[in-house]
């Protein structure tokens, strides 16, 4: 069998929480703590869980946006904390990310076009400035926006459409993963569907892969080809998207699941809600990170912390999943 696209393994990013005259380092926010994921080459991952669970921090230590403390990431096989920074901008070229906010991720006093041309000049793609601009006109038409836009600045467009140019800008390096962090998050319904509907389509054309970061577990059914629920820096379930979405194993998917609106009837209701906030990073509660929150908890649960168990092709960090 192949390698996969992206593996992560034991990945931990920690913040230190400063404190003192000095400054020294107190303690250690744990924001991402051990996490181990698959993308396979041409598939989507969906990240779900509650804002503060780490899944942007995640997304970012990939690319070192921010620096991991410990783990591996390995892409096309090449573990991307040991290379060098230079290596580490060419290899950006393959991993690119789409922000929740387009507004603030485009230069406000750059053209659509200028957007868009931006990444091929910093990866000195194209021979010459017509083949940049033929690149350009492609990856508009590539993300259905009309040419006549091209001209227009980012406060003259709608969420929706500044959303396409970022994604055309990414795509416009042919990268082999797009990391979406809460891409569709603070769009319409209506639009959020439109761009989920366009990112499937280019899925299928190019064959790119991608990483999907949500706090909202009832978008990626029809997008992710496998989720992974992350709970205080912990994977705590990840499988097929069907399975995880008809079978939960983990007291904390069926607490996500339960805040989905379905369509239904049998299913409204029905799920448990996870109890009060989560609790902070920097003192994840001992035993079971979710048992201060889980309706299913016992005595074990305050005391032991579960190991992510794989079974059936899945994987549930709950006793109860065993
Ligand atoms: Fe809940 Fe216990 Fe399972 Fe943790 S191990 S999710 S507290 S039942």
């Amino acid at each position: 069998m192949s390698a996969p696209l992206l593996a992560v393994e034991g990945l931990c990013t920690w913040f230190p929480i400063r404190g003192g005259l000095l400054q020294r380092p107190v303690g250690w926010v744990r924001a991402v703590d051990g996490v181990d994921l698959v993308v396979e080459a041409g598939r989507t991952l969906a990240l779900v869980g509650e804002s503060g669970c780490g899944k942007t921090t995640v997304g970012r230590s990939l690319l070192r946006l921010v620096e991991p403390r410990a783990g591996r990431v390995l892409f096309e096989g090449e573990d991307l904390l040991h290379l060098p920074p230079a290596a580490l901008r060419t290899r950006r070229q393959a991993i690119q990310i789409v922000f929740q906010d387009p507004m603030a991720a485009l230069d406000p006093r750059f053209r659509v076009r200028e957007a868009v041309a931006e990444g091929l000049e910093t990866f000195g793609i194209g021979a010459d400035a017509t083949e940049r601009a033929a690149r350009v006109e492609a990856a508009l038409a590539r993300v259905r926006l009309d040419a006549s836009l091209g001209e227009r600045f980012p406060h003259e467009l709608s969420g929706g459409q500044r959303q396409r140019v970022c994604i055309a800008r990414a795509l416009a390096v042919e990268p082999r993963l797009l990391v979406c962090d809460e891409s569709v998050s603070a769009l319409d319904v209506s639009i959020q569907a439109q761009i989920l509907n366009l990112l499937r389509d280019l899925q299928a054309e190019l064959g790119i892969a991608y990483l999907f970061i949500t706090h909202d577990l009832g978008v990626v059914r029809n997008l992710a080809h496998r989720v992974a629920v992350m709970y205080l820096g912990q994977i705590v379930e990840e499988g097929p998207t069907e399975a995880v979405f008809t079978d939960p194993r983990h007291p904390y998917t069926r607490a996500l699941l339960a805040a989905v609106p379905s369509a239904d009837p049998a299913r409204r209701g029905v799920a448990v809600r996870a109890r009060g906030e989560v609790p902070s990073p920097a003192h994840p509660p001992a035993g079971c990170r979710f048992h201060t929150r889980c309706p299913e908890a016992f005595a074990r649960c305050r005391e032991q912390a579960p190991a992510l168990m794989p079974r059936d092709g899945r994987a549930a960090r709950c006793f109860l999943a065993e």
